[in-house]
């Protein structure tokens, strides 16, 4: 696997991709690996000839108080689990290798799908990812590009820009890796005590007894949402950032969920924030 770590580097390693006709999967991630990452991975394979990663933790997308400084870095352990796919490459340069001195161009996605949920929540976060991810597929000449349903609002957004920006790119969508006991796989479950793993759970376990309620004809928006608050505010360790349906992808505000629907929900446990969701497929009948 090659390591690239230089705008020259990649856009020198991409070029000869497509002069040999190649098509290119790229798969952006900020590290620290976990099967969630790697099922992105395998799914480029499956689908490009050649697979480029991203591993760079982008300063761009988190706040002042967020958690930039303590995010886990393990590039070798990254790139050893990026080698047992296999990956072609991986692009893995400095913070200032993409923002050098000087820097101050961004891509701003407004309007009705950024300012709710994680976009209410995280000022600027949606412009540092929409930035880095155009500069990504534009360094990579990505034909292919493969991001988690773990962040649905992120898909939707990217979504949006690549065709308002006419990026020549198809976004995949992979589902929700999770551990056994339900959890999503994240790397910031890294920050989690056992207790604290433990009460984590809470979060996929309101959402499937959501699920669940759906399934038995439940299609009352508040319903939906209180049966989720209910249960996590029944767990000591977590507190409720939000929890909220829309439609999906439009993410629409519905009372009834008569469309396809994404329940979506922050919680702290502890001073970790975790996120989460279902799609609520359907809705008729
Ligand atoms: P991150 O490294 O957290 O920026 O994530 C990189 C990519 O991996 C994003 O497209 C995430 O949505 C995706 N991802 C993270 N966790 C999971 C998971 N548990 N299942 C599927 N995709 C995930």
């Amino acid at each position: 696997m090659k390591v690239l770590r230089t705008v020259q580097e990649i856009r020198d390693f991409a070029g000869e991709q497509k002069k040999a006709g190649k098509r290119i999967g790229l798969v952006p991630t900020m590290g620290a690996l976990h099967e969630g990452h790697l099922s992105l991975m395998r799914a480029a394979r499956e689908k490009c000839d050649v697979v480029i990663a991203s591993v760079f933790v982008n300063p761009t997308q988190f706040g002042p108080n967020e958690d930039y400084d303590a995010y886990p870095r393990r590039f070798e352990e990254d790139c050893r689990l990026l080698e047992g796919i296999p990956v072609d490459a991986v692009f893995h340069p400095e913070p200032s290798e993409m923002y050098p001195e000087g820097y101050c161009t961004y891509v701003q996605v407004d309007g009705d799908i950024t300012n709710k949920l994680c976009g209410a929540q995280r000022p600027g976060h949606f412009r540092g990812v929409a930035t880095v991810v155009t500069k990504l597929i534009n360094l990579s000449r990505a034909d292919e590009a493969f991001f988690g349903q773990k962040d649905a609002q992120q898909v939707v957004v990217i979504r949006r820009f690549v065709e308002d920006l006419n990026l020549n790119v198809h976004i995949n969508m992979v589902p929700i890796v999770r551990e056994e006991s339900g959890l999503a796989r994240s790397s910031r479950n890294t920050y989690l005590s056992p207790e604290e793993k433990e009460a984590a759970c809470v979060l996929s376990r309101s959402l499937q007894n959501a699920k669940k309620a759906f399934e038995g004809g439940e299609r009352d928006a508040e319903a939906l949402k209180g049966l989720v608050a209910k249960e996590i505010q029944g767990e000591p360790l977590a507190s409720i950032d939000y929890v909220e349906l829309f439609s999906f992808p439009a993410l629409h505000p519905m009372e009834k969920v008569t469309e396809d629907a994404l329940l979506a929900i922050a919680v702290k446990i502890g001073k970790t924030r975790l996120i989460d969701n279902v799609i609520l497929e359907g809705g008729r009948g």
